[in-house]
């Protein structure tokens, strides 16, 4: 895939190159804070609305898209597990494999929550949905990282599940933090609603102003602190309209 290209995170020059750029901007005095997006390894698992986009289907880990194998990378996994993961003929079923790469991140994020809050801004982050799904897909294991709040892309069309879904992924993201930190329900909004049932590529889709309060409804209602629009240019004014009905809504249980 040419669509992007990736750090390995478990390299010093990754750090060094994050932590001055995130350190220099967290430095200027207008900065609130440093927002971390694709702070992760490549899919190594697509989400499913994305298969037919693709043509793949990824129901399972496959080697060619299993990152990171550089020098840095094995032989640090070797020297902690003794485990030489080339030479494991299916490196999917290592857990420790795994969990080095879920850690490797965690590392750099905490490291770079130090360079930003040392200059008394916040940092946080968006995420995969879960962390289940992040952690299975991406390998962010983000409910160990040290955010001041977390934004999970709560795409429910990418996995092929209704709004609701939204709900039920907010309350596993709640508990996975033990409420401690304020999470911001990210929602994707269907850029054309009148053609989604058309529509193959899963980019299109999104809530639809009709499905949006219902999305909006089933973060609050499982305790998001609030949501959040990474593609509030979509937004169509009927979206709008269903969006400030939902809002004011006082979500809290008695
Ligand atoms: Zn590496």
């Amino acid at each position: 895939m040419d669509y992007y290209k990736f750090l390995c995170p478990n390299k010093e020059g990754t750090y060094k190159f994050l932590s001055e750029l995130y350190g220099s901007v967290a430095a200027v005095e207008e900065i609130d804070g440093i927002h971390l997006d694709y702070i992760r390894f490549p899919d190594v698992i697509l989400a499913e609305g994305l298969w037919d986009k693709y043509g793949l289907v990824m129901d399972q880990e496959f080697p060619e898209y299993d990152y990171c194998y550089c020098d840095t990378c094995t032989s640090d996994f070797k020297e902690q597990t003794g485990i030489a993961i080339k030479e494991v003929e299916d490196a999917s079923q290592v857990q420790e494999w795994k969990q080095f790469r879920y850690d490797i991140i965690t590392t750099m994020v905490g490291r770079l929550a130090k360079v930003v809050h040392k200059e008394g801004k916040e940092i946080n982050a968006a995420v995969f949905p879960g962390p289940s799904i992040a952690k299975k897909l991406v390998r962010q294991e983000w409910n160990k990282w040290d955010l001041d709040a977390v934004y999970p892309m709560n795409y429910n069309d990418f996995y092929l599940k209704n709004p609701e879904w939204v709900g039920t992924i907010v309350d596993e993201e709640v508990r996975a933090v033990e409420g401690l930190k304020p999470i911001y329900s990210g929602l994707f909004i269907c850029p054309n609603p009148e053609n989604k049932t058309q529509e193959n590529d899963p980019e299109n889709h999104g809530l639809l102003p009709s499905e949006i309060g219902t999305a909006i409804r089933a973060s609050m209602e499982n305790g998001a602190t609030g949501i959040c629009l990474f593609t509030p240019e979509r937004m169509k004014p009927e979206h709008w309209e269903a969006f400030e009905k939902a809002i004011y809504v006082d979500y809290t249980k008695e």
